[in-house]
């Protein structure tokens, strides 16, 4: 769930198992919207992250009306998401400038991140 104007479709499909901070993920972990089925711990440049997975493979934040139940504290991934900032978290549905993406942009823009991926 980003920052630009993506509510009016409230898809939510961008809230998968994401890597939490260890120490933020244990202070809003009460805040958690569905049972955790599994939590890896991987480590990157010093620091310890935790990524919860749950049954249906969603973020375990992400309430059952699709809204982000830490939204003001959520990690910069998910703020960064869809805004331009990395091609890697490009929403395929709006582009940043909030303009709804047509079959050919999405097509297009699938293709091209299979190829920066496979690459
Ligand atoms: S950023 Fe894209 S994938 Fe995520 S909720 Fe908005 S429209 Fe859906
Ligand atoms: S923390 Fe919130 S915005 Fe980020 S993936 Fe989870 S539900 Fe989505």
């Amino acid at each position: 769930m980003c920052d630009f104007n993506c509510k009016k479709l409230k898809c939510a499909d961008c809230c998968g198992p994401i890597p939490f901070e260890k120490v933020f993920y244990q202070s809003v972990l009460k805040f958690k919207q569905r049972p955790i089925v599994s939590e890896r711990e991987v480590s990157s440049f010093g620091e310890d992250f935790i990524i919860p997975v749950t049954e249906d493979i969603s973020c375990c934040f992400l309430t059952l009306e699709n809204s982000c139940a830490i939204y003001e504290q959520r990690p910069q991934i998910c703020r960064d998401f869809g805004n331009g900032t990395h091609e890697h978290l490009t929403c395929p549905k709006i582009e940043p400038n909030g303009k709804i993406r047509s079959k050919k942009n999405r097509k297009l823009l699938t293709k091209r991140i299979k190829k920066n991926i496979i690459k």
